[in-house]
């Protein structure tokens, strides 16, 4: 860590110098009007930073910077080259990796061992997308000897990334570097909750060499803003990672110029354990599926399907260990951070009191979290609902918190139908020591991933997606880079 500290919480020191400038066309700028939005570290429920409130106008300017650095700049750099740079802007991020954890941390409240892990991965889709720039290679058709066709790689053009409050860094990493790799410029909107490492970002990839309107960050409200990026006519693909009703928007205004669009939406995932399980490893997989994050997590195990004759076993052995995690500032690195905001917070409480008066039992936790030195963070306990029914909402909706539901089953058969009984279909894991057993779970539940024996199994060479209400399309992997190239079939005579 090299730059000047501004003071410490939980003895971690805090740089002094947060971002405070929007990124378009390689330039540091303010919000055309000068309006700025304020953000908050969600355990004190105090603003720490601030970043301007981007105007109309100032997405036009990022979409115009951006279409002149895609046919000049980044098109025509040679697809090594672009790897390379993508390969330098990785280590600088490794170079960066505490200063960026502690912002995101501070920006989103998140414990500061999950956003280490964050940037480390978001370095890790910078090196793996750098590794595929000059690898995006056609094919040739064999049409018989008077013929010669074959098909190019091109990339689609100036691309939009819409993130999330969750996994602000890596989530843009996700999309941007396969983007960058291809050969397309970006245009990101980062979270009005969390904007600060997208525009850290976006100084480590000047650094790393990368000319300037390739990637542009513009920070501002999406009910002001979301609109004119996404149906703007000089962008080509939108990238959205966000909730159900905002990805159904986008791809209403992404519809009226037939801009394609990739869609990560919510989830509401089942970790299923069936009887021969290794309960030691489901009780671990189950805590870390929903408490990760607080439960903030798309591809959260939101569900626990569990066999009724592991389940007092099961039950028993997670309420004790939700019981003992800890709850703190992010800085101090407990097992759960704060929630994301004031509002967030009422909501998760809304659907566990709900619960509640409907009769169903809170095993666990089921209240705010009182910090002591941090009163104004928006705390939840680690919450456990039992012995819920399939119809209740909160085995159908998103909650978006670290509130597990129970469901008890009698058979493999009905859990991959409880599995597959929600509008959803991000994740599902499942528990067993019987390969067919797992694998006929893999191919009957309705989902873009299924981890078998180790919730959140793979990274970022493994495609993630959704499908139903999850969204569809791919993420991660070699599969993403197929939203971000067209391919060209070029056939002569001869
Ligand atoms: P959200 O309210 O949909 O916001 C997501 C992003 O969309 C934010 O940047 C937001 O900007 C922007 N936005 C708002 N209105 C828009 C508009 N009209 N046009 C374009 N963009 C607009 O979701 P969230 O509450 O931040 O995130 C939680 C949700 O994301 C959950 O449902 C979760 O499951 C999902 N998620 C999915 C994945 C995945 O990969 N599948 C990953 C993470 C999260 P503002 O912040 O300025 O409103």
């Amino acid at each position: 860590m090299t730059r000047e500290m501004r003071s410490a919480i939980s003895g971690v020191a805090i740089p002094a110098d947060m971002p405070r400038h929007m990124f378009i066309g390689g330039r540091h700028v303010d919000a055309a009007n000068g309006d700025r939005i304020e953000t908050i570290d969600p355990a004190t429920g105090k603003v720490f930073a601030d970043v301007p409130a981007a105007t109309v106008g100032d997405v036009d300017a990022a979409v115009a910077d951006s279409r002149a650095a895609l046919r000049g700049a980044w098109r025509d750099t040679l697809p090594v080259e672009r790897g390379r740079i993508l390969a330098r802007a990785a280590a600088l991020i490794r170079r960066d990796a505490e200063r960026l954890a502690i912002i995101e941390t501070l920006d989103s409240g998140k414990p500061l061992a999950e956003s280490r892990g964050d940037v480390a991965t978001t370095a890790g889709y910078f090196e793996y997308y750098a590794g595929m720039a000059d690898k995006l290679q056609g094919d040739s058709i064999p049409l018989g000897p008077d013929y010669m066709s074959f098909t190019l790689h091109e990339p689609v053009g100036v691309t939009a990334h819409i993130i999330p409050w969750n996994f602000p860094l890596v989530t843009t990493a996700r999309g941007v570097a396969p983007a960058l790799a291809a050969g397309n410029t970006a245009i990101v909107k980062p979270a009005t909750q969390t904007p600060l490492t997208a525009l850290a970002l976006a100084d480590l990839l000047a650094e790393a060499g990368l000319p300037a309107g390739v990637y542009n960050a513009v920070t501002g409200r999406g009910s002001t803003i979301g609109d004119a990026l996404v149906g703007h006519s000089g962008v080509d693909h939108v990238t959205f990672t966000g909730s159900v009703p905002t990805g159904i928007n986008v791809m209403k205004v992404a519809a009226d110029r037939v801009t394609s669009v990739t869609l990560e939406l919510g989830g509401k995932s089942p970790v299923a354990v069936l009887a021969d399980a290794d309960l030691d490893a489901a009780v671990e997989g189950t805590l870390k599926a929903i408490y990760l994050n607080a439960g903030q997590v798309c591809s959260a195990g939101s569900r626990l399907v569990v066999d009724r004759k592991v389940h007092a076993a099961m039950l028993e052995r997670l309420v004790q260990r939700a019981n003992q995690l800890s709850v703190g500032h992010g800085l101090s690195d407990p097992k759960l951070g704060p929630l994301v905001s004031d509002s967030h917070r009422r909501a998760v409480a809304g659907y566990v009191d709900a619960a509640r008066a409907r009769g169903i039992s809170i095993a666990a936790g089921g209240k705010p979290v009182e910090v002591p030195g941090f009163e104004g963070g928006y705390f939840y306990a680690p919450t456990i609902l039992d012995q819920v029914s399939s119809q209740d909402p909160v085995i159908q909706e998103e909650i978006f918190g670290p509130v597990l539901s129970v469901q008890v089953v009698d058979s493999a058969e009905e859990a991959i139908a409880v599995a597959n009984d929600t509008p959803f279909g991000l994740c599902a894991g499942i528990y067993t020591r019987d390969i067919t057993r797992a694998l006929r779970f893999a191919r009957e539940v309705d989902a873009g991933q299924i981890f078998i024996n180790q919730y959140f199994a793979g990274g970022v060479a493994t495609p993630f997606g959704g499908t139903k209400l999850s969204g569809f399309g791919r993420e991660k992997g070699l599969a993403a880079l197929a939203a971000y190239y067209q391919v060209k079939c070029i056939t002569a005579r001869i």
